[in-house]
Order: structure tokens, then sequence, then C-alpha cells
């Protein structure tokens, strides 16, 4: 939540400041036990069709659960994760526990609901991760187009043509590619257009000062019709507000995520967040049929 969320900053900031802080040393040190002593937990933010008003998945975001620190974000964590070497048995974790979720969401009767997963650029640079994620899919009975792996524009762009030839073997086991965090890294446009992608995430940056400035609104609308134009599907993050989603709606940007839908929420209330918003969702169709 917000206090938390602003705790978690401070400390970013902190230890970037101080690249040898003690909290930092002893989150290095302790990172590797953290993840088998099942310290580390997921939570699930929904992401939204505003078009036909029905919700298409989850993005998974990592926590940890730290004995002395309490709850610790991953901006502070995963860079640390990836330095340490630790990041793939991480990713893999968090794969598998998505596969998990989606197997009880079609138990639950909504097979068609999405879990998206964050992966490092490290993953990719790890020759035995495909084959990982390839074995985790064979070994579930989701269908593999359910599982969204995202990546940050930033990241891909450390080494681009290392990321082509891994996000090319992903897409072939059948996964969804997402870019994460579009608009705020350096990628040429003549270089995603080779990248298989299927989602374009135009980041909170361009959404959140929307509403505010005009500029703004200029260059979330020029990376909407980007994404569309090369077939991609153009999904807004850090949607906080109506203003920004009804702007997101004249731009034709039919997929939205933020506070304004929901905060991130531990997987026990995801199922039952989901039922009431479609409850919801047919009493506001009513509505809508009434006034028509
Ligand atoms: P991201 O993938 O861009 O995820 C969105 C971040 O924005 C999340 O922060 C989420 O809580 C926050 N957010 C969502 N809606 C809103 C909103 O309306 N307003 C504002 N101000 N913020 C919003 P979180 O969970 O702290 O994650 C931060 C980043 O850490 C993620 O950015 C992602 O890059 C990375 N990350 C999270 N989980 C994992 C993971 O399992 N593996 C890896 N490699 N990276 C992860
Ligand atoms: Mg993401
Ligand atoms: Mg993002
Ligand atoms: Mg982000």
């Amino acid at each position: 939540d917000a206090t938390h969320h602003s705790k978690g900053c401070a400390a970013v900031y902190q230890s970037q400041y101080n690249p040898y802080s003690e909290r930092r040393l002893t989150l290095l040190a302790e990172l590797d036990k953290a993840i088998d002593a099942n310290k580390l937990c997921l939570h699930f933010q929904p992401q939204l069709d505003i078009e036909a008003d029905v919700i298409t998945g989850f993005e998974a975001l990592i926590r940890w659960t730290h004995d002395d620190f309490g709850q610790i974000f991953p901006d502070e964590f995963i860079p640390l994760a990836e330095q340490a070497g630790h990041i793939t048995k991480l990713t893999l974790w968090v794969i598998r526990q998505a596969l998990l979720h989606l197997q009880e969401l079609s138990q639950a009767g909504y097979d068609d609901i999405g879990i998206a997963v964050n992966i490092s650029m490290v993953d990719l640079e790890n020759d035995s991760f495909i084959e990982k994620v390839q074995r985790l899919l064979e070994g579930s009975s989701v269908a593999p187009a359910r599982l969204t792996l995202e990546l940050t524009e930033t990241a891909l762009m450390q080494d681009p043509e290392g990321a082509l030839s891994a996000l090319q073997a992903l897409r072939a086991a059948g996964v969804l590619i997402a870019l994460d965090d579009f608009g705020v890294g350096y990628s040429s446009l003549s270089y995603i257009k080779k990248l298989p992608l299927h989602k374009v995430k135009i980041d909170r940056s361009l959404v959140s000062d929307l509403a505010s400035e005009p500029d703004a609104s200029v260059v979330a609308r020029t990376a909407i019709d980007m994404s569309h134009g090369l077939g991609y599907e153009a999904i807004a993050e850090g949607v906080e507000d109506i203003e920004a989603l009804n702007l997101l709606r004249s731009m034709h940007c039919r997929y939205i995520q933020g506070y304004w839908l929901a905060r991130p929420m531990p997987w026990e209330f995801a199922i039952e967040w989901l039922r009431t918003y479609a409850a919801h969702a047919r009493e506001r169709a009513a509505e809508r049929d009434i006034r028509a």
C-alpha cells in the first residue's frame, strides 16, 4: 500500500546512494535463503479490457517479507538478485506459481484469464532458462498463451540481438511477450518492429501526466498508435483516475492497469475480486441498456 510504497522508495534511494549500505549487504546475503524459505510472495494486479468491461488477467508482482525490514519492494531487491546470480531461480519460481494459479482460475471457471510475469534480461542470457520454461509449460495443463512474459524496454536495449533470439524461442513455446515500461527507454522503432511482441505496456510516467500536461498526451497517443500500427495490443499502466482512463479511451487504448481499477492484492483475494467485478459489470451493462 501507499505507506509501504514510500518506505520502499526511500530504501531504494538509500541503497543507490550508498551501494555498500548495511541493509543492501544484508539483503544480498539473505536473498537466496529467502527464496527457499518462502519469504517471497506475489501480489496480483488486475488488467481490464475497457471496451468489453472484462478482466483479461493479472500481473504478478513480487514482494519480500523480511523478518527485520518488513515488506520489501522489487525495485530494491530485483537488481540485487540480478547481480548475485539468483534472478533466474526467482523468475522460475514466479512462473511456477503463475501456472498453478492459472490452473486454479480454470477450475473456478475462468479459462480466459491470463497472468503476466516480469522477466529480467539476465534470464534471457541464461542458456537453460528457455528450456526450463518449456519444461514448466509441458508439466502444466495450462495453455501457454495464458502466460505473458514482460520485459522492460530498458532491459531489452542492453542486448537487443540476444533478446531477439531468446524472445523468438519463448514465442515459439507459445507464451505471449509484452514490452514493459515502453516510452522511457531508447529503442528504435525499426527494432521494435522486429520483435515477436503481443503487447506494449505504455509506461506509467506517460500515463500519470495525461490529464495535466498536453505534451504527455501527445507522447502517449503516439506510443499507442505505434503499438497498434505494428499489430501489438497497447496496455496503459499506472491509470490512477477516471480522467486518465477517459483520455486513454479516446486514444483507442483498449487495455489498462492501475490503482483506479485495483491495487496489487494477495492471491487469496484475486478470485473473489474477479467475481465481484464481473457481477458489477453485469449491473453496469444493464444500466447502459436502460439508458440506451
Ligand atoms: P512494472 O512491471 O512496471 O509493474 C508496475 C509497478 O507499478 C508495480 O510496482 C505496481 O505496484 C505499480 N503500480 C501499478 N499501478 C499503479 C498506479 O496506478 N500508480 C502507481 N504509482 N503505481 C502503480 P512494484 O510491484 O513495486 O514493481 C516494480 C517493478 O519491479 C515492476 O514494474 C517490475 O519491473 C519489477 N518486478 C516486480 N515483480 C517482479 C518479478 O517477479 N520479477 C522481476 N524480474 N521483476 C519484477
Ligand atoms: Mg511489468
Ligand atoms: Mg511496467
Ligand atoms: Mg514500471
